[in-house]
């Protein structure tokens, strides 16, 4: 089986194409479109470098697309990207303008364009859809709820790769087993002696997840991709009555609120300096006084969370790091993991020193929960899981 897995932005264009099914995937071709004006003719000249680097021998050759979409008010899991996924990207856009549009035109071009693969949308928000009422709820009046004012959560993709991984790594196969199928029944009440998982995904974005038996139990994002950590230069959790108390304070316009909020804060807000945490941490290194709180916000929030989560989960099994920074950044792993020994977790200082991005167990021989690095691999999941999406709707 031959699997495409678009990934799309307003001006932009990446695709992925694997071969295999979800127990083996292999990568076949990659490639990507900037400054994209008219999506037909780009999947058109894709297919035909697919083609005449002999992956495929015609559109036909590829079974399925899948599409990593980001938010619906209607939808979630991963469902057949049909025309009423398109209606609820364009009716829920509001909340993800970068990204709903895209998907909505890109389904609509990939159906017109392959008529015979099956399409299918792998939401971000899926890992979500069993967490409990009281972590999907804000305590706002009910008319807000069903207009959709409700924690959504996001980086379902790769959080749910980590919870298939770590159980794996844990040797919990039955676990492991479960959330392969998480979006092909409902998972709600899993069996068995509770695998407690915590899952920073730490990179230009950054949200932390608390995952029993491989279901997500709570995440740190909310509505929007804009709650939680602070993020590269989105501002992470914040009173609600900041917003119109600037507004009066310093006379902003609702939609300098908004640029600022989403454009200026965060890390890059706190740093003063840049959104990359190797520039701030150079920024620290040569005796940066704001580079520093950036820094030391950043950890603050993820602890905020993981204490969270371990509570919640009466307990923790591992704690694992994915993307940029989770992958890459030692000191930050380092700074997580400080003065936890009596909880049970200990990392190693040079096991964690030697990784850079690839899958290890960063955590001492005799720290009670384990600690791991696991490369994200975002792609890799929506393959795999339109592959699982077709296996089950044959
Ligand atoms: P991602 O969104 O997962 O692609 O992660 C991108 C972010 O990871 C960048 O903005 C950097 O802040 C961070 N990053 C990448 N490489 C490193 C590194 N070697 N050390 C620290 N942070 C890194």
């Amino acid at each position: 089986m031959k699997i495409l897995v678009a990934n799309l932005g307003s001006t932009s264009f990446k695709y992925s194409l694997y071969e295999g099914d979800d127990s083996a995937l292999t990568l076949l071709a990659r490639g990507g479109y900037e400054r994209v004006s008219d999506y037909g003719e780009t999947i058109r000249d894709a297919i035909s470098s697919m083609k005449k680097d002999g992956h495929i021998d015609s559109v036909d050759s590829i079974d399925a697309v899948g599409f990593k979409t980001v938010l619906g008010f209607e939808k979630t899991g991963c469902v057949a990207a049909d025309d009423s996924v398109v209606a609820d990207l364009r009716a829920s856009a509001e909340l993800a303008p970068a990204h709903n549009p895209a998907y909505a035109n890109g389904i609509e071009q990939f159906a017109k364009e392959m008529p015979n693969a099956q399409l299918v949308a792998l939401y971000e928000t899926a890992f979500y859809q069993w967490a409990s009422k009281p972590s999907r709820r804000y305590a706002v009046p009910k008319a807000w709820y069903e207009a959709g004012v409700r924690r959504n959560g996001f980086h379902g993709a790769s959080h749910k790769f980590v919870a298939e991984r770590s159980a794996e790594l844990l040797g919990r196969e039955d676990v492991a087993q479960q959330v392969r199928f998480l979006y092909q029944k409902d998972q709600s009440e899993l069996p068995g002696k509770p695998l407690r998982v915590v899952s920073c995904h730490l990179g230009g974005s950054s949200s932390v997840t608390g995952i029993r038996n491989g279901v997500a139990i709570d995440t740190s994002m909310g509505l929007s991709p804009q709650s939680g950590l602070p993020q590269n230069n989105r501002v992470g959790d914040l009173d609600s009555m900041a917003v119109t108390y600037v507004m009066k304070k310093l006379g902003l316009s609702i939609e300098e609120v908004e640029r600022q909020l989403t454009k200026e804060s965060g890390l890059l807000g706190l740093s003063g300096k840049s959104n990359d945490v190797r520039d701030i941490w150079a920024a620290v290194d040569a005796g940066d006084d704001d580079a520093k709180l950036a820094i030391d916000s950043l950890v603050y929030s993820i602890r905020q969370y993981v204490g969270s989560y371990m509570l919640q989960l009466g307990g923790l099994d591992a704690l694992v790091f994915t993307a940029g920074i989770g992958e890459n950044d030692t000191r930050v792993r380092e700074r997580v993991c400080q003065g936890l020994e009596d909880l049970g977790l200990e990392l190693d200082l040079d096991k964690n020193a030697v990784t850079r991005g690839e899958e290890t167990c960063i955590s001492a021989a005799n720290s009670r929960i384990k600690i791991f690095v696991i490369p994200a691999n975002e792609e890799l999941v929506i393959a795999r899981e339109t592959s699982r999406f077709l296996s089950h709707n044959k």
